[in-house]
This record gives C-alpha cells, structure tokens and sequence, in this order.
C-alpha cells in the first residue's frame, strides 16, 4: 500500500466490477439464499487476523464467501414481504455517500446532507399529498418514522394538558388513550413499546375482510375517550392484503376530539398518492397529524430510507431535538438529526433525491401503477387454475393465495417454489387460514417475470 490513492482506486473499480456482476446475475440467479448463516459463517470465521490483509484481498474474500447467503431481493422475481429494489441513480448516489462519508446530524458537518434532505422532503410531501407545511425527518424506514409520529403526538396531546413529556416523563402524566386496529403493523406497536404507551394498552379497533379499520367502532372508540387525551394510529396499505384504513372516516373522528392526533402508517400505500387512479384510496390522508413511509420498499430507494412527516414543527423538534453545549446550531439553517432518533448518521437524502430525480412524478407513477398492473396480471394468471384462491381485492400490489383449502398444501407450494428458485415469496396466516403472500414492489419487474413466477407457482402446485 505504498501508493494508497493508486490502491484505492484499482480497490473500487474492482469492487464496482464486482457490483456489476453481481447485478448482472440477478434476472437469472436462483432467488432465495442456497446457504443459511451458519454455514456461511463457518467460512468467513477464520482466527481473527492478526496482521493486516490486503483490502483487494479481503474484498473479493467477502464477496466470494457471502454469494450463497445473498437473497436477490433486489431482483425482478423476489416477491417477499414488501422490499424493493434500488434504482439505478439512488444505487450510484450511495456509492458516493460511502465515499464522501459525511455525517448528516448537523448542518456545520455537512451542508449538502442537510439540503438533499430539506429538497427531497419538499418533494416527497408533494408525491404524497402531505401539505408542504410540515415538518420532516429522513429514517431508517418506516418503522421508526412511526416512532417519532407517534412521539410527536404524545407531546402535543399532553403539552395542551401542561404536561412536559420530554422532560417529566410518563410518571404521573394524564393517561393517554392510543386508538389502533387489530391489524396495526408490528412497528407500530414497537413504537407503542419504546414511548412507555405500552404495546399491550392500546385500544384495538375492528377491522373488515380486507383487515381495514371499520369506522363506526373507531369513531366510537375515540368518542368514548372524550376526556381523555388520545393518539389515533391508523394504516394505509395492509402487508398482507394492501387495504387502507378509511382515513376521511377517521379524520373526522378525531377532528371531533376535543385533543387528539392522527398517525398515518403509509409504509408503501402512502405511495397510492403518486396515482391518480388510486389517491381515492388514501382520500383525507392530508388531514392526518403526522405520516410515516418508506422509501426503501415502494420507491425502491436502496437499504434503508424511511420518511415521517408532522403537522407540528414545533412539537416533532421537542420530541426528537437534543441539546448539549457542542451542538452548534446555526439558526436558520435545518439541522437534519434534530427530526429522527439517532444522531450521527448516514446521509440518506442523497440516494433518496436521485431516486425522485432519475424517476420524476411520472417516473414515479409508472412505477407505481405498472406494479399495481402486475399484480392484478398475478391474480389473473393463478385463479385461471383450478383450485386456486386469492384471499384478497388486489386493489394495490398485494396477492394472497391459497391453494385448495389447506394449510399445508399452500406453506408446501410456498417451499416448492422457494426451493426452485425461479421467484421468492413468503407465507402469511391471514384470517386463520395459510396464504403464500405475493408483493410486486421492484422497479424492474417485468410482465415475463409474472408470467414466469406464475408459471413457477402453478408447477408447484402440480
Ligand atoms: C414495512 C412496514 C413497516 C415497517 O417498515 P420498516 O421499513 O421495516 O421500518 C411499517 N408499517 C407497514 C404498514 C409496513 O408495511
């Protein structure tokens, strides 16, 4: 390593040589993982070296040892959970962040982080009809964006009662009422967990077949709540079916509160928004306190980008804001740590403002709606077969299937096609019954790959 900045060089575009293979392979590599992580381990745990190696070295190790145990779930044909893949720009946007290292919790350690990130929340609002007045943080993803929705509102239901939550804590605090449906997603409880609400305490509403909230039980469970402060958590997109909760509905339950909030978690449905054929399904969402999204699943942002936005500026800085006397703040600036969790961080506007750049609002709305488009494509292609169900109303980019009316003939056809490899997709319990669980949220998916994946699905359940 005589001449570093020769090494370094030959390291990255040999690294980037790798990159390109690797993304090359994925229309044709086997989908799911072919080693579990003991195995792996096993070959990358050597005696932890005592002397330096060779990055180049340890480099092509790394990425020789690691290729059975990648998921190629940035591909065309990985239909799991809701995960995304990374788009071209926001993928080379964050091999620059890698490379300039900047630390975006404040404004004096990186100027550029600070404003990718006050440019791309501008635009996101407007994508996702939040109102442009708002207050935003960019997150690991949505999961903590409720986190610090749901902390704003606790601020602001107990600060009318005189309650300063963040320097009093919850001991002895007016007991806060927070108002969910039986198919919040898990997060959302974390959230409850980590805020002291308690994941246990939360007031379940009931929701339909589609597992959205029904608005008669929930206006009733804010109502009954009158003298009570209260946070409502409601969903826009169901992991399993893509259902929305009737946010119109919802509003104006709360708007009847005399102090309540609205907490939208708008993980991927949030991104109906961007369509206009399908903004009725979030229809009063700008009504809503504060909003949660991802970037990483839907707008297919590289791991991890999540979103949250609130009406409160004022309320989402007390909750989130640290003091200490080195935190120079520079007034009119927008220090980017102050609206999230953490504090040094990585700078992920960067990747997020190339993805809404390279994609523009229509780029944007194709991706969304051509997903939708799939989906629908799936649902088509699978019920076309006999003894094949699909559980839900595909009204978004989620297809639940069933195969006969048993349990272990769907999870066995889920195996078989995991095993096969052509395409990935998970399984899910919904309403009691087992259903294999299809996502279409990648950028590059195509109608062959449906046609494949499909095709894949039907041989499996021969
Ligand atoms: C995925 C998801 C989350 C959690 O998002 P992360 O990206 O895992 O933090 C929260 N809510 C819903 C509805 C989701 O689909």
């Amino acid at each position: 390593m005589a001449d570093a900045r020769y090494d370094l060089a030959a390291l990255l575009r040999k690294t980037a040589d790798l990159a390109v293979a690797y993304l090359s392979s994925l229309p044709t590599r086997h989908v799911g993982a072919r080693g579990g992580a003991a195995a792996i381990a096993e070959r990358l745990r050597v005696p932890l070296p005592s002397r330096p190696e060779d990055p180049l070295a340890v480099i092509e190790r790394l990425a020789r040892e690691l290729d059975p145990g990648l998921v190629a779930s940035a591909g065309p044909r990985y239909f799991g959970f809701v995960v995304g893949g990374a788009l071209p720009a926001s993928l080379a946007a964050d091999w620059l962040t890698a490379a300039w290292g900047q630390n975006a919790a404040m404004h004096v350690m990186s100027p550029a982080a600070a404003a990718a990130e006050d440019v791309a929340g501008a635009w996101m609002k407007e994508l996702l009809g939040i109102p442009a007045e708002t207050s935003h943080g960019i997150t690991t993803g949505a999961g903590l964006a409720n986190a610090v929705g749901i902390a704003t509102g606790r601020h602001v239901v107990l600060d009318k009662l005189g309650w300063d939550v963040e320097a009093r804590g919850l001991y002895g605090a007016p007991e806060i009422e927070v108002i969910a449906g039986d198919e919040a997603h898990a997060t959302l409880l974390t959230a409850l967990q980590y805020l002291g609400l308690g994941r246990d305490r939360v007031t379940r509403v009931a929701t339909d077949g589609q597992g959205c909230i029904r608005a008669e039980p929930l206006a009733q469970a804010v109502h009954a709540a009158a003298s009570k402060p209260v946070i409502v958590a409601a969903q826009a997109g169901n992991v399993n079916t893509g259902g929305f909760d009737p946010l119109s509905a919802i509003a104006d339950a709360v708007d009847a509160h005399p102090n309540a909030w609205l907490h939208v978690d708008g993980a991927f449905g949030l991104w109906a928004s961007a369509v206009p054929r399908l903004r009725h399904l979030v229809g009063g969402v700008e009504r809503a306190d504060s909003w949660s999204t991802d970037s990483h699943k839907w707008l297919n942002v590289g791991y991890d980008s999540g979103f949250v936005a609130t009406r409160d500026p004022v309320a989402h800085r007390a909750a989130m804001a640290a003091t200490a006397p080195y935190l120079i703040q520079s007034g009119e600036n927008r220090e980017p740590s102050e609206w999230v969790l953490d504090s040094s961080r990585r700078a992920r506007g960067f990747a997020l403002y190339a993805a809404l750049r390279s994609l523009g609002r229509d780029g944007v709305r194709d991706l969304v709606e051509r997903c939708c488009t799939l989906a629908l494509r799936m649902k088509r292609h699978l019920t076309a077969a006999p003894g094949v169900t699909v559980l839900n109303e595909v009204n978004l980019n989620q297809v639940l299937v069933r195969f006969g009316d048993d349990d272990a003939r769907t999870r066995a056809v889920i195996e078989r096609v995991q095993t096969e490899g052509v395409a990935w997709m998970g399984g899910t319990v919904w309403r009691g019954k087992a259903a294999m669980r299809i996502s279409v949220s990648n950028w590059a998916t195509t109608e062959e790959d449906i046609d494949r994946t499909a095709e894949a699905i039907l041989r499996a359940a021969r």
